[in-house]
């Protein structure tokens, strides 16, 4: 008979943890933090360790699909939390059963193992078998034997809310887990249905030889600040937690362009029936290529490095485009905008309304290759030529109608009594000759 030893913790007047264990007395703790403030755990369970011996050892995933949102086995040592509870890209989270290795590269003597999860539903919670093995090294390591059983973990609560942020934490008194090379674990869905997998944060394997363990700290994965518009109409958050040297920036030269200007872009793209979006984040972002920026939704990635090296450049101007993207909001519909069109209409925004004297969108020199919808500053050119000769409405009108899916070619006809291939045709006569 195995000595089974759950400790319970008690969480703001809470009872809360379910949980077993089968070696002998080895202990398993949990806690549940519904608002996800970290700082709670302190005094009670280990915060998330960044130097860990997961850190240095590799996950793989040996049976089981990996859900197509999540970002993979490698925010689980990544030293980071999600920024919100809700964050598919930052977590590690399956489609059905699986099995989850890690290889720590040799064997280890472990003392605590710990697993840490965050989602506002059922998908916090965790339910997983976790083994080790000490063998030295296995080229088929589906085919070992060997096995030992470490723990069971099952943090479902039968009642109750149980959204939250999760800590699982799996120790023996007074001795270690014992030595393994590969740890398995064993991960079930939280329940029936797609939608039941743990959203698995960062999982930690300390062993003897951690001893200047770093934590994540509490703030340290949410690193934000907040402002409104003046008239107190629009919230906005920045999240520089990926860009801390731009804080600065983003404090004094981002927050001002965008306060002023996202109410602006409101009135002068406005359609009946239409509430525009009341808050929207910003996010420098890493992993972004060549992309300077985009928005989705009501949030707009910047990317990093680009922002670092546009910060007195072009970083304003394609906010202001992006801003853009989000105050046109252009959802389905049987008649949706062409491309050139939404990108040319946030150009036009951006190089005709926010910075005319840059010219950005000015061009010097005649060519005969270039066309009304040839997307961005080009078409934004052409939207300010037919604004100026032909109607102060189009744009407003355009944007109108493909805000509700209702975009027509003939509207070109109808506003400036010309096609708009009559019209590229007359403004590229009309550009000037140098
Ligand atoms: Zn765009």
């Amino acid at each position: 008979m195995f000595a089974m030893k759950v400790r319970y913790l008690f969480w703001i007047g809470v009872l809360f943890a379910v949980g077993s264990a089968y070696a002998e007395s080895v202990h398993v703790r949990m806690a549940r933090i519904p608002d996800g403030d970290i700082s709670r755990l302190r005094g009670r369970l280990p915060l998330p360790a960044k130097n860990d011996a997961a850190s240095r050892g590799v996950f793989s995933l040996i049976r089981g699909t990996l859900d197509g949102n999540s970002a993979g086995v490698k925010v689980l040592t990544d030293g980071k939390l999600p920024r919100e509870e809700d964050s598919p890209d930052e977590n590690f989270f399956l489609f059905g059963k699986g099995m989850l290795l890690l290889d720590l590269k040799k064997v280890t003597d472990v003392t605590r193992i710990s697993t840490f999860s965050w989602h506002p539903q059922e998908r916090a919670q965790q339910v997983y078998t976790v083994y080790g093995n000490d063998q030295e090294s296995s080229d088929h390591v589906d085919e070992m034997t060997g096995w030992k059983l470490i723990a069971r973990v099952d943090t479902r609560r039968k009642e109750g809310d149980q959204g939250g942020f999760y800590a699982v934490s799996i120790e023996r008194e007074g001795v270690t887990l014992g030595r393994y090379r590969y740890l398995l674990f064993k991960i079930e869905p939280t329940g029936k249905g797609a939608a039941n997998h743990t959203f698995y944060s960062e999982i930690d394997v300390v062993s003897t030889e951690d001893r200047n363990l770093q934590y994540i700290l509490p703030g340290e994965n949410n690193r934000t600040f907040h402002f409104a518009s003046k008239d107190r109409a629009y919230r906005f958050t920045v999240d520089f937690t990926d860009a801390p040297e731009l804080e600065e920036w983003s404090r004094q030269k981002l927050a001002p362009v965008v306060s002023e200007w996202y109410g602006k872009l409101v009135g002068l793209l406005p359609s009946e029936g239409f509430t525009p979006r009341r808050e929207v984040r910003f996010r420098f972002k890493d992993d972004m290529g060549g992309t300077p920026a985009y928005a989705a939704g009501g949030e707009i990635c910047l990317n990093h490095s680009w922002y670092v090296s546009e910060q007195k450049g072009e970083a304003l101007g394609a906010v202001v485009h992006e801003m853009t993207h989000v105050v046109q909001d252009y959802g389905g519909g049987d008649k949706q905008a062409p491309g050139w069109l939404v990108e040319g209409i946030a150009d036009y925004t951006r190089w005709f309304l926010y910075e005319p004297q840059t010219r950005g969108a000015r061009f010097t020199k005649r060519n005969d290759d270039i066309h009304y919808n040839d997307s961005y500053r080009v078409t934004a050119n052409f939207l300010d030529w037919c604004q100026r000769k032909y109607s102060r409405d189009l744009v407003r009108i355009l944007n109108a109608a493909s805000r509700v899916g209702e975009y027509d070619e003939a509207i070109w006809k109808r506003v400036t009594g010309k096609t708009v291939q009559e019209l590229g045709e007359e403004w590229k006569r009309e550009l000037p000759d140098r």
